[in-house]
Parts: C-alpha cells; sequence; structure tokens
C-alpha cells in the first residue's frame, strides 16, 4: 500500500500513517531493547515489535498538515496488539 504521507518525524520511529477504508490511521509500534529483553522472557530479539497502536486521525500529530481534506470531524477509534506474552 503506498504512504500516503511522509514527514521527518514519523521516519524517526516505528510509525506510519495509511489509508484505509477511507480514513487515515496512524500506527505506532513499539520495539524491543536489550533491556525489555533481559526483563520479559517471551520475547526473542532486539527489535522486534512488542506492542502496537493504531488509531484513526484527521491531521498528523506531529506536523500538523491535515491528511484528509475532504472531512472535518471522525470518530476516535484505536485498536491496541499486545505481542509481549502469549
Ligand atoms: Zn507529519
Amino acid at each position: 500500500m503506498a504512504n500516503p504521507h511522509q514527514c521527518k518525524s514519523i521516519r524517526q520511529a516505528e510509525a506510519w500513517i495509511d489509508k484505509d477504508e477511507g480514513e487515515y490511521w496512524l500506527n505506532i509500534n513499539h520495539v524491543a531493547t536489550q533491556q525489555d529483553l533481559e526483563e520479559n522472557s517471551f520475547l526473542e530479539e532486539e527489535g522486534q515489535t512488542t506492542d502496537s497502536v493504531v488509531l484513526n486521525v484527521l491531521y498528523c500529530p506531529y506536523c500538523g498538515v491535515k491528511l484528509d481534506e475532504s472531512r472535518y470531524e471522525t470518530i476516535p477509534t484505536f485498536t491496541f496488539h499486545d505481542f509481549s506474552k502469549w
């Protein structure tokens, strides 16, 4: 899927914005550090995704660009995935 928005802030993290079903979605992943591996035996390697959140947005929260020119409101929702345990 084409990335509909690129900005400097997002490129510095495991984050991206995509568009699905007419809405823009901010995706942010938390990745395991060496310390996470030492504290959680379920984790296998540094850099693996431990949890992620996806929420709908009208604007990029980092640079302020309006992503969806045709909408003025959206109903907030999100999904959260925890990959750090069974
Ligand atoms: Zn941005």
